[in-house]
């Protein structure tokens, strides 16, 4: 796992009652060299201390030289509540210090979405957003890796990881996986983690992968902006995990993403996935248009499709923000003063709408741009826009090469090992045709 160096670590207290989640604990512990020793035990009596805690350690005052800011945020272990009825946290809260959220509660007491049916096609047709319905499954809240796009990068006050893993499998995957048929391809992805920098002292994926197996044709997908694979290679049924990166170019992930590493670690990561047989695929996802943005991205995207062989390649601008947003956000002065004029100019047509703070136009030159660079490589692989609009598609369909009722992309619910689609009567199209027809 990463070498996360946790300002503090706390442990609520029912997990000591459970051998097989403290042994996970220790063994993550142990990996980054902390003591178990020093983890604080949430009880009653201390939560209202924890809690206010919890809202100083971070971000923190001073990061000793040499170590990645964003890897010192605390760490909550805790357990999953599967059951179907949670307790009322509120009388909990009433004691908390005031401004305390009933969202920090229900994380440390494992209060999270178990999973949900992301990009639904009555939503999304609504939004403009072409997508698939997905169910996403997660069990850890936020992420060490700081993106500056972020608001969990940014923002995030601790990272909570549940640590019940065989019981959440049991419970919660093996259910989902049989009431939901037209599903071939699950997400692990919630709450905003990155659950294989945990890996593989975690051993989530260990025990997703064994739980796929036991269906046929059901597959998940690791969803991740991190390099840590190697552990994949001693994963049983390994063919049953799908890899998909967020990647970007150097630039961005130097200047905007503090806990990455360098983008062409992730093409690596992508080359020793096919060696595993693990397939691969790169969703650069969100495009930031950085000073000498051709440049940058044309170099990933011919190291991508030089140094391995993704299934598919994605894109999508960074989206979902105002001008405003972005100027509070981001380091303007890195990025590029055309586009940023652009957006600029954009910003009362753009506001509320969900493909900002780039206005079409922008957008769209980006995309041609990377798509011609992506065919430059690799005649076949397999392309498209992320989240887009239909007008996006509309326009850029013909040199995508894909239908956008159909079509092959990351983490799509069907879009199963070997670049097919595994449709079915009843789930036959993205969210770009308002039924799953
Ligand atoms: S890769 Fe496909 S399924 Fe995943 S977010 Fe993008 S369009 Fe949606």
């Amino acid at each position: 796992m990463y070498p996360l160096t946790p300002s503090k670590v706390y442990v609520l207290d029912r997990v000591n009652a459970d051998a097989r989640c403290m042994a996970r604990m220790a063994r993550m512990l142990e990996a980054i060299h902390y003591p178990v020793a020093d983890v604080v035990c949430i009880t009653d009596a201390n939560l209202p201390e924890v809690v206010q805690e919890l809202q100083t350690l971070w971000p923190p005052q001073t990061v000793p030289p040499g170590q990645v800011r964003s890897y010192m945020r605390p760490l909550v272990f805790t357990t999953m509540d599967v059951s179907s009825h949670r307790p009322d946290l509120r009388p909990l809260l009433e004691r908390c210090p005031k401004g305390t959220s009933l969202n920090t509660l229900s994380t440390i007491f494992g209060h999270m979405t178990t999973a949900i049916d992301q990009h639904p096609h009555g939503r999304d047709w609504t939004e403009n957003c072409v997508c698939w319905p997905t169910i996403n499954f997660g069990t850890v809240t936020g992420c060490s890796h700081g993106c500056l796009y972020c608001g969990t990068g940014r923002g995030g006050k601790f990272l909570t990881i549940t640590l019940n893993l065989e019981e959440y499998i049991d419970r919660v995957v093996g259910p989902v996986i049989e009431c939901n048929p037209w599903n071939k391809v699950f997400r692990m992805i919630l709450n905003g983690a990155d659950l294989i920098t945990l890996e593989p002292e975690y051993g989530l994926h260990e025990l997703f992968a064994r739980k796929l197996a036991q269906y046929e044709g059901r597959y998940g997908h690791f969803h991740t902006g991190s390099s840590n694979v190697d552990w994949l290679a001693d994963i049983e049924h390994r063919d049953r995990l799908v890899g998909v990166w967020s990647t970007t170019c150097e630039a961005v992930a130097r200047d905007l993403e503090p806990g990455t590493g360098q983008a062409i670690d992730r093409i690596e990561a992508g080359r020793k996935c096919n060696e595993m047989g693990i397939p691969v695929r790169y969703k650069f996802k969100p495009v930031i248009p950085v000073r000498a943005w051709r440049d940058e991205y044309a170099w990933i995207i011919e190291q991508a499709l030089k140094r391995s062989h993704p299934e598919s390649i994605g894109f999508c601008l960074y989206i979902w923000n105002t001008y405003e947003n972005m100027s509070k956000t981001l380091p303007m002065d890195l990025l590029d003063p055309v586009c940023v004029d652009a957006a600029r100019a954009a910003a009362e047509t753009m506001k509320g709408v969900r493909t900002g703070p780039f206005p079409h136009d922008t957008r769209k030159e980006i995309y041609r741009f990377l798509i011609r660079e992506a065919r430059r490589w690799d005649k076949d692989v397999l392309l498209y826009i992320s989240t887009e609009t239909r007008d996006m598609w509309d326009e850029l369909k013909d040199e995508l090469g894909q239908d956008p009722r159909a079509y092959v992309c990351g983490c799509s619910s069907v879009a199963v090992p070997g670049r097919r689609l595994a449709l079915e009567p009843g789930f036959r199209c993205s969210t770009y045709h308002p039924t799953p027809l």
